[in-house]
């Protein structure tokens, strides 16, 4: 059985004390969770700081964005060479929140998910479709074109060195969750896509869920067949509620 992955995206929250006071608390359960891998997404000023506090742990450091060039004049940019000079082993692409917010296309992640390859960091595609497309029933069309824009960059062998992760737009940050089912069954459409691919990739490569995962509702998300962890935005914030995420994750 595949080990989950839960990783937490603080987005733009956090300061010097809270995080301290937050990995403080959270030190204390790390060990009880060696059979989770776990990342932790800060914002780019305190990945040093997090990547401190998190040395000599299992639980490793990622960052929430990156720009698809390696250095040079595109200021306020932050490269995959940079993040992983700070220790970054995962990076998180195509976020609904950037895709929304900052315009982010199909094409411009799909770059982003082969610079963090090239770097050597994982990327963590993140796809998922808006309230109006689940209602319009193109929930699977959506998602297939934000994975086969990926595909076609970096082809199977670069798909299978990272993780996807389906987060159903109007399930993030709402306090709406996909019921198990629902997200069951967009895991288990992807699945079938990357089994189309190569059944390789779709034995190995981990598909996580996000969308307001809670303590109250990990455990029966975690059980589904398909869902290999997952992408954790508000909970990660609250010790005891990413603690209890993670616990719902070991074998
Ligand atoms: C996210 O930021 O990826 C996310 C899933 O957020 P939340 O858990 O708050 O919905």
């Amino acid at each position: 059985m595949k080990r989950k992955l839960v990783i937490g995206n603080w987005k733009m929250n956090g300061d010097r004390q809270a995080n301290a006071q937050l990995l403080d608390a959270l030190h204390r359960v790390w060990g009880s969770l060696r059979e989770v891998d776990i990342a932790i997404c800060p914002p780019y000023p305190y990945l040093v700081q997090v990547a401190e506090l998190l040395a000599g742990t299992h639980v490793q450091l990622g960052a929430q964005n990156l720009d698809v060039h390696g250095n040079g004049a595109f200021t306020g940019e932050v490269s995959s060479l940079m993040l992983l000079d700070l220790g970054c082993r995962f990076v998180l692409v195509g976020h609904s929140e950037r895709r929304a917010f900052f315009a982010e296309s199909d094409a411009q992640v799909a770059r982003k998910y082969a610079a963090a390859l090239h770097a050597g960091l994982i990327p963590v595609l993140c796809v998922g479709e808006t309230l109006e497309q689940r209602c319009a029933e193109t929930t699977e069309q959506v998602v297939t074109e934000q994975i086969l824009a990926v595909l076609q960059q970096v082809g199977v062998e670069g798909l299978a060195a990272g993780v996807i992760a389906y987060e159903p737009v109007w399930a993030i940050g709402t306090g709406e969750t996909a019921t198990p089912a629902q997200a069951q069954a967009v895991h288990r459409h992807i699945r079938t896509l990357l089994a189309e691919q190569d059944s390789a990739l779709a034995a190995t490569l981990s598909i996580l869920y996000g969308g307001s995962v809670k303590a109250g509702n990990v455990g029966e998300l975690f059980a589904q067949p398909d869902i290999d962890g997952g992408l954790i935005g508000g909970a990660s914030l609250d010790a005891a509620s990413f603690a209890a995420i993670c616990r719902a994750a070991r074998p």
